[in-house]
Formats: structure tokens, C-alpha cells, sequence
């Protein structure tokens, strides 16, 4: 039987779908299909508080954008069809290619049921080891650091240290923006006891505003600042030798290669490009605090050596015994929702399942456990080399779920070729339109969030339940659900005969604890044997869960590791520098990253118009000196050149960010942007040991773009990407707005032809226009049964972009005469009208309106937030009210160029 959602009277509790902080949400279905959304106070992740995105999740619902049905190519057919055409080419595959020509390509979006399902389905049965996942891009560099030193992918702490540490360091991690509610949590912690916070990131970011020391070192250089603190702290006294000698190995040979690559601090402020008194700080800080958690993040981990500065991090921990105590340890931010439960069950190439590798006794014990025919011998291809396979034709087959990889992937146009070459591709889905779709033989409408059922783990190793509390849409159904069937066709229904995913969860469980003996940290073996009632019920647990099911806040408390001498290894990291890979026609580096109110390739997000209101367009942050030297204006087109491909995007011009280097943000994709997809430009080389691609150091270089025209349309006609494609435009973007959809774009021609251009954007003649030949200005707009239904508007200079009173005349009836004249002048004749961005998308409150009460005597974020509400929802804009309290204006490069908006 089918897990169900009951009718609710009251809110279901469930788990953010996004990043993985995993907070709590309760939602209260309206009956209608929708919900209201708020935070889970029970829940230890985030006691009641979402950010922004989360905040929103009641505007994602609905099923406008939804995969309603299963397809072959572009033909609806029914489920039965689409499970037997599947089924029948992958046995086709494996008979003719051998098991190898298959591939399945998961998500940190999946559940761990479903991770479970397909991790058994393709290596225990299918036999094909080739299963990775999007994780790989994430947080793979943490699991091989974890492994390296504690002999296991364990993070031994939880959010709890960050109340209770002396010195939080953030490394590589834009935490105010990527994982919102613990950056509020340590600004609390900051505030209340004093914690201080260290911000270790080339860039400026929003994170930077609520630090007490940024270190903006060279982009590479992270392991010369960590190996020359093991130094300094062995140096002066500061190491805990007792811990060293009783429950740790290898630091002898760690500290004098830390010594020899950066042993003072005037060598790391050298190589680091930092000032030497900021070095000095940061090691008397970190040497001097009692309590010290290091969280890392993308910064770290997407590296050709991300594993090395997981370990160089980690070596300091150990050194001084700040590990598994309580406010101690290293702790990586883990990216996705379920890129934690992912490595649980073995969703990475180079895992098994339950934390298990592919050494003999262990392949034995899953084999024997799944009663496995076909047991795959060792491990399969990691990302990148995955899709290289299937471009070099070895791979046939490919099972992708949940993901995007036109988009996120590295030489994301290489990838999105090599899917066109793939004799079978099968794709479960939740959105009918996104980058990857169009390659698909076979489109399978998955549950999506409101619908799904089962668990996730956060990063703190939190196992907290995702409860269904709408209806499916059309006929999708859990990934769970559809593998099972398809393994039945193939002739395994017997392993796969589950009913429910709290079958499924039971299972794995099981499998934890399978013959483990205390060998395998990860154990939730008293899970296993759940009732339905009891799973339904299940309260968020951390790992391991043994006797007491109480589950484990802190591990390696008692210096006890799972290395086979019990002792954790320090890792000697000889390579302290980054190879410069500029050259002359290359000579900038290109970092990529996430915005504060989009998630991945904005298929949810960018469902919510408020979560477009701060930054709307995609775009590359440049230093004012590279600027100028390559004659660049803010908010000028420039595309951004790598040698696999190019993005054309707005210029954001800031000192944030280092001469040299360039950031673009990675959610836009060929769905909402002309050449907005930051994943076509990444090289794919990968760190050594973890595989995990470096997505922050592409060489790369920025022109400008011209453009003879520049324009936007205010519509409530959703236009698809070929349509804007077919126009030929040098630029466009489509956002969401309320009540429809604004396009911005730019036209390299004639006037006349760019004025018939932005005719043709509206579904019927202008019923008003304005021209002005002398200027280029050209406005005009439709009105449809009395009802404003488009507004374009075209000029020789870029960003006019249309302002709320603008973008509220759509669907507007019965206009006065003033306010036809205000369309067709771009907006109402107030000079003194608002035209600042907005900071706080919750409660819509610009920069203008938090300076107006700034300048009347609001000196705190606390004062802001009861004159103007600014701040006071889900507190992920406090950075950029707190820049605006010092006088820095709005932290956002983008939200500058909206200074020029229109009214
Ligand atoms: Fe969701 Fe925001 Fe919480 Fe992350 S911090 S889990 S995105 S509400």
C-alpha cells in the first residue's frame, strides 16, 4: 500500500527541501492543494525559524510547472507503458553492453528511501557500480577527508557547539547566504556570549558583515594558512600532546611538512596574500580559544585539493584535542538536504551501502544481506568521469533522478551533448521544462516536496522526516515506487516488494546494523523494525542510534575513532599551493556560488516572485580596477569567457571581490536566461582523492558586450525560452513577477527592427505607444478587456527595469488617464518615489526605506526591524541591514544596479 497523506486538521511536520541546515516545517494544507508554511519550533534544527527560501516553500506548491504524467519522447503514455519501455531497454543494455553501459545519475534532493532503492537496484542486481550522484559536487572532498582521518564519514559534532564555542571559523563558506538559520544562530551566539567569528573566503560576502576578523586570502592558498597554524600552535606551547600521543597517529610527519611548506607566519601571510598581522590574529585567536568549530563548506570542498584543506583543517583540530568535546571540532556544511543520507547509503561510486566500501567481507555481507545476484566487484565513475564515458560512448544507458546536469554540471554544454548520444535515457522528474528533459527518452513524473514521504539527514547527522500533506500531482509518484516497479519487469520483485518507503527505511536500517559489531560508525540499527505509526512518528534522531534510541549527539568523545588502530590520523599536506593556471589569453579566475534566495537551478525558487525582487539577473562580480582597466561600466552586458563555453551576463562591479578573479552565481539556466548557465563555463578538474570538481578557479576572461537596444517586457504571457531564443536577442532573462513575468533583454540592430521586436513580444497590437526617434525610447503597452496585459519598453541604455508601481499596473483595470500617461513614462512622475532595491523580500522593504529609518535614529538591526519590519521574518537579509547601519550600502553587488530602476 501506498504511503498517503491523511486529511489534515492541523499541520503536518516535514523538513525544508533546500540546504542542508534540514529545518523543521509545519505545513497546514488549505484542502486546495496549497499550504501556509511556518518554522517547526520543536525542531532542533532551526526552533521555528526558516530564511528566506524556506519561508516560501507555500509559493512553490501547485502544479503549473509540474511533469504530470509519464512520457515517451514527447508522447503521454500511462505508467505501465512507461515502466515496461524502460525496463525492457535497460535489460536490452545489459545484454548487449554488459551491465557497465548503465549508469544512474542521483540527487541530495532524493530521499534516503529512494537513494536506498536505486544504490540496491543498480549494484546489487543490475551490477553496474556506476552510480554517483549531484553530492559529488558538494561535499565528496568532506566524506574522503572524514575517512582519511577518522577512518569513517562521520561529522563528529552538531549545531549545539556553535552556541557554545569561544571561536567560530567559517572557511569557504558564504554561510549568511548558503545556510541562513546557523549563521543567525552564531550571530546570536556572537551577541549574547561574545563568541567571536572568523571569516576565511577571497571574497567579501554577506557573510563578511557579521564577523570580527576577515581573512580575504588568495583563492588556492587555504592549506598554507592551516599547515602554517599546525606549525604555530606546535610552536608556542599550544598542541594538547596527551591527546596527540593517546589517540591520534601520523603528526610528527604532518607538523614537519607543515613546518617546511609554511612555517612562520610571515611565509603564510606571503603565500596567502594576506597582511601579516592579520595572519598573527587568526592563529592567536584560534591558539587561545578554548572552545574553536571550524565549519567549511563549497569554498573548501570544490577544489584540486579540497580533501587536502578538509584534512589541514581537521589536523589542527586534532592537534590541539578540540574534537568531540562539547563547542570543538571541524563541521562541514553539507550543501543539499540529503547529501548526508545519500553517503548513508552508499549513493556516492565509491561506497557500497551503510557506510560500507567494496573490500571482500564487506561486499560479501551486502551481498549476502540483498541476497544480491549480481554484486558489483569495486567502484564505479565519479561524476565527471561518468559523463565523460557516456561522451566517449561507453555508457548507453543512463537513469538520471532529480537533477539537473545540463545546468549544474561542469562543461555543462559538453555534458548536455553527451546526453544526446546516450542510446537510452530515462529521467524522474517533478518539473515538466528544464535543461535536461529535452534528452530524455523516457520522462517519469516523480512526488515532489508536499508529496514525498520518507527521511533526510542534515548536516549535523540529523535524520529527520519528510511527510506528505498535499495530493500528487497528476500522476507522479516516489522514486521509490517507480524503481521498485521497474525492478519487478527486470525480474526482482522479490527484493523489491516494498509497500511503503517506512519498509524501505526499515530495511536500510537494518542493513546498519548488519553483522556490524561496532565496526561501522553509522548504525541506526534500532530503527529497524519501525511500526507504520512509529516511522510516521519518528522525531528527528541523530546517528548512530543504538540501544536507547536516543540517538548520538557527539561522537569520538571518548578519543576513539574507527581506524583500525582506534586512533585518528593526522594527513601530511604537502601540497600547500594551488597551481596558477591563468595565462595570457586566460588571465582571470572564475569562482562560482549561490545567491541568498534561489535554490540550484531556480526550478522552485524561481516560482516566487519575491525571491527575484533582490537579485534578478544573472551576473559576474569584477573588481573596479579590472573594470576600468578593460573598460567595463556597472551593469554593462559582459560575457564571460572560459574554454569550454560562455555566459552572458550582467557586470556587478565591486571591490568584494579580488582583481583577478570573477564570481558568477550557478542557479540561472536555458530556461530563464539566454547565457546565463555558470556550469557551461567550469573546468572539470577534480581533486585526486575526493573527485569532487573544483567549480571555483576556472581561467576565464570578461568583455564587454554591446548592445544597441535594451528593453523589457512586463507580461502576464509566460514566453517560451524558444520563442525569446527565436528573436535573437544578444540578452535575455525571465523572472517571475507578481500577477506575471518580466523579461529583460537587449537587441543589436536597427531601431525600427528592435522597435518591431518589442511589438512582437506582446500577444496583440499596442493599444498605447510612445516614440521618441531622437532618443530611442519606445514604449508601449497592451490592453486586453480592459486589463493592462503587457508592457514593453525599449532604450538605448541598459537596466530599466520596471519598479513595483510599474510591475503592479499588470492585470490593472479601469486605468485613469495619469496612469496610462505613467506607463508610457516608464512610471509615475515622483522623483521622490522609492527606486532603491529591495533588501528584506519577506516584508518588501527597500534600502531606501531601512536608511530613511537609520537616518531618524534606528541605530541597531533590532531598532530597523521595529520601525519598518525590515529583518523581522526570517532574518536572512540582517547582513545587508547591518552594512546599511555602518554605511556600507547594501551588501549585494547586484541590488546596485537596481538604483536605476524605473518607477
Ligand atoms: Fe531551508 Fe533555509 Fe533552513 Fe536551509 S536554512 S533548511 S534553505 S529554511
Amino acid at each position: 500500500m501506498l504511503d498517503r497523506p491523511s486529511p489534515q486538521q492541523s499541520g503536518v511536520r516535514t523538513t525544508c527541501p533546500y540546504c542542508g541546515v534540514g529545518c523543521g516545517v509545519v505545513a497546514l494544507a488549505d484542502g486546495l492543494g496549497g499550504a501556509s508554511i511556518s518554522g517547526d519550533s520543536d525542531h532542533p534544527a532551526n526552533f521555528g525559524r526558516l530564511c528566506s527560501k524556506g519561508s516560501a516553500l507555500g509559493e512553490t506548491l501547485g502544479h503549473g510547472t509540474r511533469l504530470l504524467y509519464p512520457q515517451i519522447r514527447d508522447v503521454r503514455v500511462g505508467w505501465d507503458e512507461a515502466i515496461a519501455h524502460t525496463a525492457s531497454e535497460l535489460a536490452r543494455v545489459r545484454e548487449k553492453y554488459g551491465p557497465e553501459a548503465i549508469a544512474f545519475y542521483l540527487s541530495g534532493q532524493l530521499l534516503t528511501e529512494d537513494y536506498y532503492v536505486a544504490n540496491k537496484l543498480a549494484k546489487g542486481f543490475i551490477g553496474t557500480p556506476h552510480v554517483d550522484t549531484n553530492s559529488r559536487l558538494c561535499m565528496a572532498s568532506s566524506v574522503a577527508g572524514h575517512k582519511r582521518a577518522f577512518g569513517a564519514d562521520v561529522v563528529p559534532g552538531n549545531y549545539e557547539d556553535l552556541d557554545t564555542a569561544d571561536l567560530v571559523v567559517l572557511v569557504g563558506s558564504n554561510t549568511a547566504w548558503c545556510h541562513p538559520i546557523l549563521y543567525q544562530r552564531i550571530q546570536k551566539a556572537r551577541q549574547t556570549r561574545g563568541t567571536k567569528v572568523i571569516n576565511i573566503d577571497p571574497r567579501r560576502t554577506a557573510t563578511s558583515e557579521g564577523c570580527d576578523l576577515q581573512l580575504s586570502l588568495t583563492s588556492g592558498s587555504d592549506t598554507c594558512l592551516w599547515n602554517g597554524l599546525l606549525a604555530y600552535l606546535a610552536d608556542n606551547g599550544l598542541i594538547d600532546a596527551g591527546y596527540i600521543s593517546d589517540h591520534t597517529e601520523g603528526f610528527d610527519e604532518a607538523l614537519a611538512i607543515a613546518r617546511d611548506r609554511a612555517g612562520s607566519a610571515a611565509k603564510v601571510a606571503l603565500h596567502t596574500g594576506l597582511a601579516l598581522d592579520e595572519v598573527v590574529a587568526f592563529f592567536d585567536l584560534w591558539g587561545s580559544s578554548p572552545r574553536v568549530v571550524t565549519c567549511y563548506s563549497q569554498g573548501v570542498n570544490q577544489s584540486i585539493q579540497g580533501t587536502d584543506k578538509v584534512n589541514a583543517i581537521i589536523n589542527c583540530h586534532l592537534a590541539t584535542g578540540r574534537i568531540g568535546k562539547p563547542g570543538c571540532g571541524p563541521f562541514s556544511l553539507t550543501g543539499q538536504p540529503n547529501a548526508m543520507g545519500g553517503r548513508e547509503v552508499g549513493g556516492l561510486a565509491n561506497m557500497l551501502a551503510a557506510h560500507m566500501g567494496f573490500s571482500a567481507p564487506e561486499r560479501d555481507l551486502v551481498q549476502r544481506f540483498w541476497k544480491a545476484p549480481n554484486l558489483v566487484t569495486s567502484e564505479g565513475l565519479k561524476a565527471v568521469d561518468m559523463f565523460d564515458a557516456i561522451d566517449q560512448g561507453k555508457i548507453k544507458a543512463l537513469w538520471i533522478m532529480g537533477t539537473n546536469p545540463a545546468v549544474s554540471m561542469p562543461r555543462a554544454d559538453a555534458v548536455r551533448a553527451a546526453l544526446s548520444k546516450l542510446e537510452f535515457l530515462a529521467v524522474s522528474e517533478v518539473v515538466n521544462c528544464n535543461d535536461t528533459l529535452p534528452a530524455a527518452t523516457v520522462r517519469m513524473p516523480a512526488h515532489g516536496w508536499g508529496e514525498k514521504n520518507g527521511t533526510v539527514t542534515n548536516s549535523e547527522r540529523r535524520i529527520s522526516r519528510q511527510r506528505p500533506f498535499v495530493a500528487a500531482a497528476g500522476e507522479a509518484r516516489a522514486d521509490w515506487w517507480i524503481m521498485s516497479r521497474i525492478a519487478e519487469h527486470l525480474g526482482w520483485g522479490n527484493a523489491f516488494a516494498y509497500r511503503s518507503a517506512g519498509e524501505i527505511f526499515s530495511e536500510h536500517a537494518s542493513l546498519s546494523g548488519f553483522e556490524n559489531n561496532g565496526a561501522r560508525v553509522f548504525n541506526i540499527a534500532d530503527l529497524a523494525g519501525l511500526t507504520a505509526a512509529g516511522y510516521d512518528a519518528l522525531q528527528p534522531i541523530q546517528w548512530p542510534v543504538l540501544e536507547n534510541k536516543n540517538g548520538t549527539g557527539r561522537l569520538f568523545s571518548d578519543g576513539n575513532f574507527a581506524t583500525p588502530s582506534g586512533r585518528a590520523r593526522f594527513v601530511a599536506v604537502a601540497r600547500t599551493l594551488e597551481q596558477v593556471t591563468t595565462s595570457d589569453a586566460w588571465p582571470m579566475l572564475l569562482n562560482t556560488g549561490r545567491i541568498r534566495d534561489q535554490w540550484h537551478t531556480m526550478t522552485r525558487t524561481g516560482l516566487v516572485a519575491r525571491l527575484s525582487s533582490q537579485i534578478f539577473e544573472p551576473f559576474a562580480e569584477i573588481n573596479p580596477v579590472d573594470a576600468s582597466r578593460l573598460g567595463i561600466a556597472p551593469n554593462a552586458l559582459v560575457c564571460v569567457e572560459t574554454v569550454y563555453g560562455n555566459a552572458v551576463v550582467k557586470a556587478s562591479i565591486t571591490p568584494s571581490i579580488a582583481s583577478g578573479t570573477l564570481f558568477v552565481p550557478i542557479h540561472w539556466s536555458g530556461t530563464n536566461s539566454s547565457a546565463g548557465r555558470a556550469g557551461s563555463l567550469v573546468h572539470s578538474v577534480v581533486d585526486p582523492v575526493s573527485g569532487q570538481p573544483d567549480l571555483k578557479a576556472t581561467p576565464a576572461r570578461v568583455t564587454a558586450v554591446d548592445a544597441a537596444y535594451y528593453g523589457y517586457l512586463l507580461t502576464t504571457h509566460d514566453q517560451p525560452p524558444e520563442a525569446l531564443q527565436s528573436i535573437d536577442c544578444v540578452y535575455w532573462v525571465r523572472a517571475v513577477v507578481p500577477n506575471g513575468y518580466l523579461y529583460t533583454f537587449a537587441i543589436d540592430g536597427r531601431g525600427d527592427v528592435a522597435r518591431g521586436i518589442a511589438n512582437r513580444c506582446l500577444s496583440g497590437p499596442p493599444h498605447i505607444s510612445f516614440a521618441d526617434n531622437e532618443t530611442g525610447v519606445y514604449r508601449c503597452a497592451e490592453i486586453a478587456d480592459g486589463r493592462v496585459g503587457s508592457i514593453a519598453f525599449l532604450g538605448r541604455q541598459p537596466n530599466a527595469i520596471p519598479g513595483a508601481w510599474l510591475q503592479s499596473m499588470l492585470l490593472r483595470d479601469n486605468l485613469e488617464p495619469h496612469e496610462r500617461r505613467a506607463i508610457l513614462a516608464g512610471g509615475l512622475p515622483d522623483t521622490a518615489a522609492d527606486n532603491s532595491p529591495v533588501v528584506c523580500v519577506c516584508n518588501q522593504v527597500s534600502a531606501a526605506e531601512i536608511a530613511k529609518v537609520i537616518a531618524a535614529g534606528c541605530s541597531s538591526s533590532e531598532a530597523v526591524g521595529r520601525a519598518c519590519h525590515a529583518g523581522t521574518n526570517c532574518g536572512s537579509c540582517l547582513p545587508e541591514i547591518s552594512r546599511l547601519l555602518t554605511g556600507a550600502g547594501v551588501a549585494s553587488s547586484l541590488t546596485k544596479k537596481q538604483h536605476q530602476h524605473t518607477q
